[in-house]
C-alpha cells in the first residue's frame, strides 16, 4: 500500500470535498481522508490552518503547504500535472490516455510523428483502476493495473509523447483538412489526425438517491474507495458481470461479507470468477433477480439500499456501502452529431462503414471513422472486445493506419 502524501480534511456532507476526493482518486493520487465531523484533532487542524475558520476541503500536501477549497485546475497545478501543451500544432492528437491511446502514442511517436495526448483524469484509463491484470501477456504473475499504466506512460514519455492530464476535450471541428481540438480550459490545438481513444465509463443505476451519495456510500471504483471500508461487516455490490464479480471478490479483502445484488438469474462473469464466488469460503452471497429501487440516507450519508425481487412484491433493504458495476457507456460525446456512431454510442470505423451512404468519396482506412483523419481505437470503438490486450492491439493497429493516412496526405 502506498503511503498517502496528501491529506484531505473535510466532511461527508461537503460536495467540494467529494469533488476533490474524486479528482485525486481519478488521478491515482493516494490521500488520507479526515472527516472533521468525526475527528476533533482534524477539526482543530483545519481551524489552525485557516485562522480559526472551519473551511473545507483543506488539503495538506507532503511539503506541508495546503490549499483551501481548490478548483480541479488549482489541484492539478499543485500536483505538478502538465495541463498546457508546448505547441498548438501536432501531427497527431490522441484523446484518452488509457491502454489504447498510450500504445498508439508510443507507436506514432517512435516513428517520428509529433504527438499530443490529452487525458482528462489519470493515465491508464480503466486499466489504471484495475486491481490486478492477470491476463495480459508477458506478466506470468500478473501485474497491478496501476503499475502497468505507469510503465506504459513512462514508455510513451521516453519516445517524446507530450501528455496533458486533467484536461477534458470538449469539442472537435474540422477546418481545411485540419482538425481543431477544443479543451475544457478554453484552449484549442490543431492536428492532421485525431485518435479517439476515450474508452467507456461506469453505468449508473438511475434510481432516486444514487447521485446524492456518490463518494458517501455509493461507489464505482473498489480500488479507490474499497479501503475506506476496512473492517466493515458488509458491502453490497450491484451487478452480475465480470466487473461486479471481480470487484466483489476484491472487496472481501476489506469487508467480512459482500452481497451481490444481481438483476438476472445467473452471473455472466468468466467461469474462473464464478468458481471463486462459489468456493465454500468465498464470503460472497448472491441474491438473484433483485432490482434496486432507491438509495436513501440522512445527513448526506448513505443509510439504506432498497430493492425488490422480480416477479414478487417482496421488498428488502440493506444498510452498507454499495459498489455499482452494471456496464459502461462509451465516452464519445465529442463525436456525437459529427461522426457515425452505433445505437449505443460506440464509434463506427473501417469496414463497419462500408455501406454508409453519407460517406461519399471517403473510403475509411481500418480504424478510421466516417470523418477523414479521425480514427478510433479501444473500448470506445464499436466491435472492440473491452480488454486491455485488445485495447493495446487496437492502439498499435490504429497507429499503422494513421501512418498510412499521413503518408497519403503529404
Ligand atoms: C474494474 C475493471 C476491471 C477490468 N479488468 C480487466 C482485466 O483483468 N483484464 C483486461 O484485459 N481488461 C480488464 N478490464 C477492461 C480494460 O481495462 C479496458 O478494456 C481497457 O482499459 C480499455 O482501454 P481504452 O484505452 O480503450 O479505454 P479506457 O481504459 O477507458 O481509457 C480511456 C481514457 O480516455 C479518457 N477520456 C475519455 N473522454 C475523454 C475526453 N473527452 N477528454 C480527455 N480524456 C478522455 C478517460 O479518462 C480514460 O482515461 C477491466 C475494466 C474494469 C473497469
Amino acid at each position: 500500500m502506498v503511503e498517502p502524501k496528501v491529506t484531505v480534511y473535510g466532511a461527508y456532507w461537503c460536495p467540494d470535498c467529494r469533488r476533490s476526493k474524486k479528482f485525486l482518486g481519478e488521478n491515482f493520487i493516494p490521500f488520507r481522508w479526515v472527516d472533521i465531523e468525526q475527528d476533533k484533532k482534524g477539526e482543530a487542524h483545519v481551524l489552525q490552518r485557516n485562522d480559526g475558520k472551519r473551511i473545507i476541503p483543506t488539503i495538506v500536501f507532503e511539503d506541508d503547504t495546503f490549499l483551501v477549497e481548490p478548483s480541479n485546475a488549482e489541484l492539478a497545478k499543485k500536483l505538478g500535472l502538465k495541463t498546457e501543451a508546448s505547441k498548438t500544432y501536432y501531427d497527431l492528437i490522441i484523446i484518452g490516455g488509457g491502454p489504447s491511446g498510450l500504445t498508439a502514442s508510443i507507436y506514432a511517436s517512435r516513428e517520428g510523428a509529433d504527438v499530443l495526448l490529452i487525458e482528462r483524469s489519470g493515465l491508464g484509463g480503466q486499466a489504471g483502476i484495475t486491481v490486478g491484470l492477470d491476463n495480459f501477456p508477458g506478466f506470468p504473475e500478473g501485474i497491478s493495473g496501476q503499475e502497468f499504466s505507469d510503465r506504459v506512460a513512462q514508455q510513451a514519455r521516453r519516445f517524446g509523447v507530450e501528455i496533458l492530464q486533467a484536461v477534458d476535450v470538449e469539442r472537435l471541428e474540422m477546418e481545411e483538412g485540419y482538425h481543431e481540438v477544443y479543451t475544457s480550459d478554453g484552449k484549442h490545438y490543431h492536428s492532421r489526425v485525431v485518435l479517439i481513444a476515450t474508452g467507456a465509463t461506469y453505468r449508473r443505476l438511475g434510481v432516486p438517491g444514487e447521485d446524492d451519495y456518490i463518494g458517501a456510500g455509493i461507489h464505482f471504483c473498489a480500488t479507490c474507495d474499497g479501503p475506506f471500508y476496512k473492517g466493515a461487516s458488509e458491502i453490497v455490490v450491484v451487478g452480475g458481470g465480470n466487473s461486479a464479480v471481480e470487484e466483489g471478490l476484491h472487496l472481501t479483502n476489506f469487508a467480512e461479507k459482500v452481497t451481490l445484488l444481481v438483476r438476472g438469474d445467473r452471473l455472466t462473469a468468466s467461469q474462473i470468477a464464478i468458481d471463486k464466488v462459489n468456493e465454500p469460503n468465498s464470503r460472497i452471497e448472491v441474491k438473484y433477480n433483485t432490482i434496486v429501487d432507491a438509495i436513501e440516507g440522512a445527513n448526506s450519508k448513505l443509510k439504506t439500499i432498497k430493492y425488490h425481487f422480480k416477479d414478487s412484491d417482496k421488498m428488502e433493504e440493506l444498510h452498507p456501502a454499495a459498489f455499482i458495476f452494471i456496464g459502461q457507456i462509451p465516452n464519445t460525446t465529442v463525436l456525437k452529431d459529427y461522426a457515425e456512431l452505433d445505437t449505443y454510442g460506440f464509434v463506427l470505423t473501417g469496414h463497419d462503414l462500408t455501406h454508409d451512404e453519407h460517406l461519399g468519396e471517403h473510403s475509411p482506412l481500418p480504424f478510421e471513422t466516417s470523418i477523414p483523419g479521425i480514427f478510433a481505437a479501444g473500448d470506445a470503438r464499436h466491435g472492440s472486445t473491452k480488454q486491455v490486450a485488445s485495447a493495446v492491439g487496437e492502439g498499435a493497429a490504429a497507429s499503422i493506419s494513421i501512418r498510412e493516412f499521413l503518408r497519403r496526405s503529404h
